[in-house]
């Protein structure tokens, strides 16, 4: 079976922008909104594919979204990129050593890796002191081209993300597109054919480093998968408000979304 042809399960772990919603502070109407929807945790999507378990991004609520979708197995984590909301939950990986009694694998481009290793230099460093008490990952560099996870491919998407180059990833005829300002042609081109798109939507006012709504309207009519879902939300878009307004085939994405691709 050709890897456009495998059946892709996802599940949109968390949907908001860097600070959460509700913010802290912030008692706007969509901050105290009672629809489920409008309490959006940080970026992270899982990914099934044929015998794989994969996690994109590693958000500061890893532990409560993976307990609440029941997450129980992990066989890698890609990164598209190393701001604090796609990374701090990071040390919970742990957890998913202690149930494999193994390494997790985590794939990352360079600029990503590095920062990792300075930013957690406790789990990459030896420590004959604390041993068991940090997360044991191997982390692989990649770069823009395909790369596997057990015996499935992975197409990574160069991004630009105001001036940062990031990777979206593409599974089979799902791609996830968080974080950009910018999709390079090139990276156009590897985004035809898609059934469901995940991608970046801040907000209505524009930002130097992501797609506003309209901004993502735009490239998800360009792009022209059957369905696309907006992500990285703040608190500027209400669910059910929002959602009313956009074109057929687009919607806000919610946590806890899950999409059979
Ligand atoms: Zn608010
Ligand atoms: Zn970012
Ligand atoms: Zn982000």
């Amino acid at each position: 079976m050709s890897e456009n042809e495998t059946q892709v399960e996802v599940i949109i772990l968390g949907s908001g922008t860097s600070s959460g919603v509700p913010m802290i502070g912030c008692h706007c109407e969509v901050c105290t909104s009672t629809d489920p929807r409008d309490q959006r945790t940080r970026p992270s999507i899982w990914v099934s594919m044929g015998e794989q378990r994969i996690l994109v991004d590693t958000s500061p609520e890893l532990r409560l979204q993976c307990v609440a979708h029941r997450i129980d197995h992990l066989d890698a984590v890609l990164y598209t990129h190393h701001h604090a909301d796609h990374v701090l939950g990071l040390d919970d990986l742990r957890r998913y050593n202690w149930l494999t009694q193994d390494a997790v694998p985590c794939y990352a481009n360079e600029r990503t890796v590095q920062s990792l290793e300075r930013m957690f230099s406790y789990a990459f460093e030896a420590d004959p002191y604390s041993p068991h008490s940090r997360p044991n990952l191997v982390l692989r560099t990649i770069d823009s081209r395909p790369f596997r996870v057990g015996e499935q491919t992975i197409i990574p998407i160069p991004l630009i993300h105001g001036q940062l180059p990031v990777l979206g990833f593409r599974f089979g005829r799902f791609a996830y597109c968080t974080d950009c300002s910018l999709i390079p042609d090139e990276s156009l081109a590897l985004l035809e054919d898609l059934d469901v798109l995940v991608l970046d939507a801040l907000r209505r006012t524009p930002h130097p480093a992501h797609f506003n709504l309209e901004q993502a309207v735009e490239m998800a009519h360009r792009i022209d998968a059957r369905q696309t879902y907006f992500t990285h939300i703040t608190h500027e878009l209400g669910h059910a408000e929002t959602n009313k307004a956009l074109p057929d085939g687009m919607a806000l994405a919610h946590d806890g979304l899950r999409l059979i691709v």
